[in-house]
């Protein structure tokens, strides 16, 4: 069973998707990580996110184990990933690693803001997952204060403003609900909640799926 994952920043699609693979016991991919790793590689060397070259050299470094570094979850390495992102021979350079993922044998949930669409259009089950900005931004800066992070509350709605235009609006792989995908808002509910629904839109699709 493959499992597709897909929504904006601090929709809680990351945390459903683990939960789903833990239930489900399926290899899990966080795909945003491949883009913060290219990220962290460029800003590393003093390189500029939005130059292609350098993003594409990076992103051509991108392996396993570079998607440990617990850097990659700071609030400037997301910008600088959003940058990278929009840069198509990034993205080209970066789909065998999340193909290969989504091919394992018995299945796989992949979570990100295009893999409905592009990485794995076959998926047998797509989750769109959002929430109200605000709300997004709240849970956002809630983790990055506990990461440790000085940031406002402000700065961290703003940045996700900015990261919400620049994956919707870039032209290769924008950040889009597939048709065919399951729309669930966590608006409102606790973790718990938001796994229960998707839980539950899982099994409805397994059953008429088998
Ligand atoms: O999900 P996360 O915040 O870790 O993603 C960081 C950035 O990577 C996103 O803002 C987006 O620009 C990019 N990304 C993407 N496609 C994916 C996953 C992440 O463009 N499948």
């Amino acid at each position: 069973m493959l499992i597709a994952v897909d929504g904006p920043l601090a929709s809680g699609k990351g945390t459903i998707a683990r939960h789903l693979s833990q239930w489900y016991h399926l290899p899990y991919l966080d795909t945003g990580l491949l883009y913060r790793a290219c990220a962290l590689g460029v800003l590393r060397k003093n390189g500029d996110p939005e130059d292609e070259e350098t993003a594409l050299k990076s992103a051509r470094t991108v392996d396993q184990k570079a998607l440990d570094d617990p850097e990659l979850r700071s609030a400037r390495i997301g910008a600088a990933a959003s940058k990278v992102a929009a840069i198509p021979a990034v993205r080209q350079a970066l789909m065998d690693y999340q193909q290969n993922f989504a091919r394992i044998p018995g299945g796989a949930v992949l979570d990100g803001r295009d893999i409905g669409t592009v990485i794995c259009p076959q998926a047998d089950i797509k989750l769109w997952i959002s929430a109200p900005a605000d709300e997004r931004a709240q849970r956002r800066f809630q983790e990055l204060r506990a990461r440790g992070e000085n940031i406002s509350y402000d700065e961290v709605l703003n940045q996700l403003k900015e990261r919400d235009t620049r994956d919707a609006g870039r032209k290769e792989a924008p950040m889009l609900r597939a048709a065919d995908a399951h729309l669930l808002n966590t608006g409102g509910l606790s973790i718990d909640a938001a796994f229960e629904a998707a839980r539950r839109i899982v099994d409805a699709t397994k059953a008429d799926l088998s």
